[in-house]
């Protein structure tokens, strides 16, 4: 196994554990990605083909937390079980299972190709993304006053002054869609276009980051926001 890949599963591994002690990815909630620079052997006959073309990721590999897994069992035990690694075709029209790594990726995943397709052009730097269901974004999503990203970046950076260091282009906004929807997906990557979180109604968030710590950190930054407004809110 390669250094690269090792570190990333390492860093999936840890991340979830991170979530699951957050509480912020209840039963199979939340999913992890990855993308790798390295080369990764894969088999020709596990193919599946996408419905769109993903023409910036062609050859390239990633690893996507599986398909039902849960945080809690990735946190704790061996991530080749709860892991899978995809490569791309050359025409970034679909992707080869590696081997050993076969699981069928998150429902989410067609979210992580848009996301690091956009990113693998505009900024590479740009490797991981998160998903995750944080109880305070969640709460302030059904409060009518934050159902735009103007009501919600005043907000956030009335809260904290460090939201200009950690989310300077603030957070993004995704009404309410069906998890796992083409029309999701779309929605997030329209967010995540010009800002690196986004928060999504009666469901939770979504983040990019240079390695999932960073992406990780625009998540808790926001939360804890989030949070201390709604202990204002009661005060007052
Ligand atoms: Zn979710």
């Amino acid at each position: 196994m390669s250094n690269e890949l090792e570190r990333a599963l390492e860093d999936i591994k840890e991340t979830a554990e991170l979530i699951h002690g957050h509480g912020w990815g209840e039963a199979t909630a939340g999913n992890l990605s990855v993308r790798l620079q390295g080369k990764i052997a894969f088999d020709k006959s596990k193919f599946s083909e996408l419905s769109d073309r993903y023409e910036n990721l062609a050859g390239k590999t990633l690893i996507i937390t599986s398909s039902g897994s849960r945080m809690r069992q990735i946190a704790s035990k061996n991530t080749e079980e709860y892991c899978s690694i995809i490569t791309m075709n050359d025409n970034g029209t679909g992707y080869f299972k590696v081997n050993n790594f076969e699981k069928d990726p998150s429902s989410e995943t067609i979210a992580h190709l848009m996301l690091h397709n956009e990113y693998e052009k505009k900024n590479p730097e740009i490797k991981a993304v998160l998903h995750c269901h944080p109880d305070q974004i969640i709460t302030l999503l059904h409060l009518t006053t934050f159902k735009t990203k103007e009501a919600i970046n005043k907000m956030l950076f009335s809260i904290h002054t460090e939201a200009q260091l950690i989310i300077p282009d603030g957070a993004g906004f995704v009404g309410l869609k069906k998890p796992g929807s083409y029309e999701l997906a779309s929605a997030i990557l329209n967010e995540l276009k010009k800002r690196e979180i986004a928060l999504i109604e009666k469901h939770g968030c979504i983040s990019v980051g240079k390695d999932l710590n960073d992406a990780l950190d625009k998540v808790e930054f926001v939360n804890k926001a989030v949070k201390i407004y709604l202990e204002i809110k009661k005060l007052r």
